[in-house]
């Protein structure tokens, strides 16, 4: 299903060869196809169809504000942890009532800013969060609606910085305190319990975390109604894994049947977060070879975009497919593709495979659609790259290469220096 192919040794996004979109734009670039994106929505829909799902694409993945409008157009709402996030759905025309507000450190003003919006609802993430919201909510007169993040403490078997619903892990409410956490939030004036919210990790490949994590959800949604609180909501957060090189995540089908079969007969929505599952495979990092290096130990491939362009590596110990965006009967050695920064963490990976590649090929980076650009930095004090959307035979910069400008732009020389 994902739109990126070889034509005749030749990668092409859809309808458009890359080599092209390189020439014309230059290197490094983040590239999307618009078709994956829009498929990925569907098919994560029509697996869940039975419940009538509310699809709250998780913007910290990619939060392009075209990548955002695609899923608003085709009818998702948003998951957002910021106020910018926050902002910038709004501003893509997601509806408010389609808009979920999680993180654990959101401010007063942020608080604000989503009520005056009558966003759909809160995932709370602490007692100190609910006080503040009813305080805030108070103030405009609002009644803020809810669910409680609850932390379920289980292991998802993915990369310790991916795992969340740990019981030392720092989100949510432990589980355990979760029955206290609804009985402040049932007392407090200026708030409305809806439900409950899990979200236990990221890249996770079985199914057995989320049949514990809901196990543990839907016991808790008992004790509630015992004290008087119903479950209008239950959001089972985000998470699904994804095909990088050799994993078997489950399939959608897979994943919705057991979601499914836990949910039905509740009588309950259920709301969605998902966001790599959406975007991680309809996205690619196009990079540009700058040199080769050979050492006693090593041949080294050194590309013209690095770890402030692209994290995951560094950062997850992740491991991409990478592969020439033009293939040539090449005989294979062993190399590092590493990038410019000056860092040794600064490599998408050691010890490779791979055709030999001269100076001025392309490469291009699988799964980057995910955790690619929203991660980058401009440490090095480097440009951040140019992201492209593809759309049948046509491409679209949707924003551009960052200039020297823009790392100065809030720059300011104090007067001391000024002489
Ligand atoms: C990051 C996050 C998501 C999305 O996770 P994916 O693994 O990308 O699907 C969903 N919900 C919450 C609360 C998150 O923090």
């Amino acid at each position: 299903m994902h739109d990126f192919n070889y034509v005749n040794g030749k990668l092409y996004c859809e309808e458009v060869r890359i080599e092209k979109i390189a020439m014309e734009i230059g290197t490094p670039f983040y590239l999307y196809s618009y078709q994956t994106i829009f498929n990925h929505y569907n098919a994560f829909k029509k697996a869940l169809k039975e419940i009538d799902p509310l699809i709250c694409y998780a913007y910290k993945a990619n939060s392009n504000s075209a990548i955002c409008k695609i899923f608003a157009r085709a009818g998702g709402g948003a998951e957002v942890v910021s106020g910018g996030e926050l902002r910038q759905a709004l501003e893509v025309g997601v509806s408010p009532e389609k808009i979920v507000f999680s993180g654990n450190g959101k401010t007063e003003k942020e608080i604000g800013f989503a009520l005056k919006s009558n966003i759909l609802m809160f995932d709370v993430d602490s007692e100190m969060e609910l006080r503040l919201l009813n305080k805030v909510s108070h103030s405009l007169k609002k009644r803020a609606k809810v669910v409680l993040r609850v932390n379920p403490d289980l292991n998802p078997q993915t990369h310790p910085y991916l795992a969340t619903g740990l019981k030392e892990s720092k989100f949510g409410f432990d589980f355990n305190q979760a029955l206290d956490g609804y009985k402040l939030a049932r007392d407090l004036e200026n708030i409305k319990v809806a439900g409950i919210h899990m979200h236990i990790g990221s890249q996770i490949t079985s199914l057995k975390p989320f049949v514990e994590g809901l196990d543990k959800v839907i016991s808790l949604i008992g004790e509630l109604k015992k004290i008087g609180i119903a479950t209008e909501y239950i959001n089972v957060g985000g998470g699904l894994g994804i095909v990088y090189l050799d994993e078997e995540p489950p399939c959608l089908d897979n994943y919705a049947r057991v979601v499914i079969s836990k949910l039905s007969g509740l009588n309950i929505k259920g709301i969605f977060e998902p966001g790599r599952v959406l975007m991680g495979n309809a996205g690619i990092l196009v990079s540009k070879v700058l040199y080769r290096k050979e050492t006693a130990k090593k041949t080294f491939i050194v590309v013209d975009s690095g770890m402030n362009d692209f994290v995951r590596p560094a950062f997850y110990q992740a491991k991409h497919r990478i592969e020439p965006v033009v293939k040539k009967e090449e005989k294979e050695e062993v190399v590092d593709i590493v990038g410019p920064i000056c860092e040794s963490a600064d490599f998408f990976a050691r010890d490779k495979k791979f055709p030999r590649v001269e100076t001025g090929e392309l490469l291009s980076i699988f799964g980057a659609g995910a955790y690619g650009f929203s991660m980058a930095s401009n440490y090095n004090f480097r440009c951040r790259p140019a992201e492209v959307l593809v759309s049948g035979e046509n491409y679209f910069v949707i924003r551009q290469r960052e200039t020297y400008e823009d790392l100065i732009k809030n720059e300011k020389m104090p007067d001391i220096l000024e002489t």
